[in-house]
């Protein structure tokens, strides 16, 4: 970082004091966008920086709900609406009890690159609330959601602020947030949400997008170097929607999956993750993931330990934000992992990164590597805005030709700047000129 970019950074430091993962995520963006700013005075002149890490609008609210033995239940609800540069804020809602501003605000911030990178007409915004979905009934959900969208809904709409999925939101939270915003605003506004149900306005492959598109770059990240995926074997963590649908392409690509996780330990399989079992386990049961090697005894559940211990070539972190560590990353460049693809957001500490990328890892970010998930939202609402819907099978071709461009892009730019193979880079710089053109564009706003 330059001498410029430090003095920004202490600036962000020091308006949001204690918000560890936002500061985390904006230095990963100014550590790369230096080359950038020499290349384009324009930009430092109209403080585009200091602009874009503003967010244009924050909104905290109370969420109050009855849990079902009658008793108050208080919770905080966020939106941080980043950047409208581009396009309506989009991203998605979290649900998790680790939720406070920071998290919202370094997703946010993630979101406007990734936003951009897709190139399509989308801003980034982020939101959720520190409830906890775990464990709670069917109705507790129901009553939660009403709740959060009793206040939420006079922040969003088609044209404004577009919410999603992310942890702890799937398709039964976003069927009772869409119910209640119909009701409340007597509007069957397809577009305000994406992520909908099949049968009520919801786009094909929007489930399996992120994982999907986490696997689309890893393979064009091979195929670059003359490789494929065809015989390699993959260690995945996580077990959510990314993650399964990580797991399903990276197997229907001919990788030997071989683990997964949840926060309670990691799965190994050596035959291959039995995807229909694991499917049934967590999207119809809703139960944990040791439950499967009762079922299939081969298996092995590894109570309290980390997944990165299993060796593999390819490793796709799909589970969260830091989840490896320095130490995770010296372990896997010594198991022989040789290309890291993050399904989840930040999963990868900067540590880490440096370590993958001194042993040669190739390494693709987040904000490039997971965007085919907001790209499908994307397309969700192209479809809703012309009451159309497609196919499985063309969306899937729409989407890994997204990615295939978000690949090329990230490529491209990042040997422009003299970085060859560098998709941190790449993606920064690429993501950032695209905000930073359009808000030069829309003046001083
Ligand atoms: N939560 C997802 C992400 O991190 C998707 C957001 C969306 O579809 O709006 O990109």
């Amino acid at each position: 970082m330059n001498e410029t970019l430090e003095t920004v950074f202490a600036h962000v430091i020091g308006r949001n004091p204690g918000e560890q993962e936002f500061h985390q995520a904006v230095r990963e963006v100014l550590d790369s966008i230096g080359p950038a700013l020499v290349r384009h005075p324009e930009y430092a002149e109209a403080k585009i920086i200091e602009r874009i890490c503003e967010p244009e609008r924050q909104i905290i609210f109370r969420v109050p709900w009855e849990d079902d033995r009658g008793e108050v239940q208080i919770n905080r609800g966020f939106r941080v609406e980043f950047n409208s540069a581009l396009g309506p804020y989009k991203g998605g809602l979290r649900f998790h009890p680790s939720v406070y501003l920071g998290i919202v605000k370094f997703l946010g911030f993630e979101q406007i690159f990734k936003n951009a990178l897709t190139g399509m007409p989308i801003g980034g915004g982020k939101g959720g609330s520190d409830f906890d979905p775990k464990g709670r009934s069917d109705r507790e959900v129901m009553r939660f959601c009403q709740s959060f969208m009793i206040e939420l809904y006079r922040h969003i709409g088609e044209y404004t602020d577009v919410p999603a999925g992310d942890i702890g939101v799937g398709g039964r939270e976003i069927g009772y947030l869409f119910g209640q915003y119909k009701r409340i605003t007597n509007r069957y506004e397809s577009g305000v949400l994406t992520g909908k149900g099949l049968g009520y306005g919801g786009a094909q492959v929007r489930r399996e997008a992120t994982g999907y598109g986490t696997v689309f770059f890893a393979e064009e990240m091979l195929r670059v170097d003359g490789d494929s995926l065809d015989g390699k074997r993959v260690v995945v963590s996580g077990s959510g929607n990314v993650a399964i649908y990580a797991i399903e392409k990276a197997q229907q690509l001919g990788g030997n999956v071989v683990a997964c996780s949840d926060s309670s330990g990691y799965l190994v399989d050596e035959k291959g993750i039995d995807l229909e079992l694991l499917k049934q386990l967590k999207e119809v049961r809703r139960s944990r993931i040791s439950d499967y090697a009762q079922v299939r005894p081969h298996a092995r559940f590894v109570l309290g330990r980390n997944v990165w211990e299993v060796p593999g070539q390819i490793a796709l972190p799909c589970a969260t934000q830091n989840e490896i560590s320095a130490e995770d990353a010296t372990a896997m460049v010594a198991n022989g992992c040789t290309v890291v693809v993050e399904g989840a957001n930040m999963p990868t500490t900067p540590d880490a990164v440096r370590i993958f990328t001194q042993a040669g890892v190739r390494f693709a970010p987040g904000k490039a590597a997971n965007a085919g998930g907001v790209a499908a939202s994307a397309l969700e609402m192209q479809q809703n805005a012309t009451r159309d819907s497609w196919t499985f099978d063309y969306s899937e071709q729409r989407l890994q030709q997204i990615m295939q461009d978000i690949h090329a892009r990230c490529f491209a730019t990042a040997e422009e700047y003299g970085m060859p193979g560098n998709y941190v880079a790449g993606a920064n710089i690429d993501g950032f000129r695209r905000v930073a053109d359009a808000m030069l564009a829309h003046g001083l706003i």
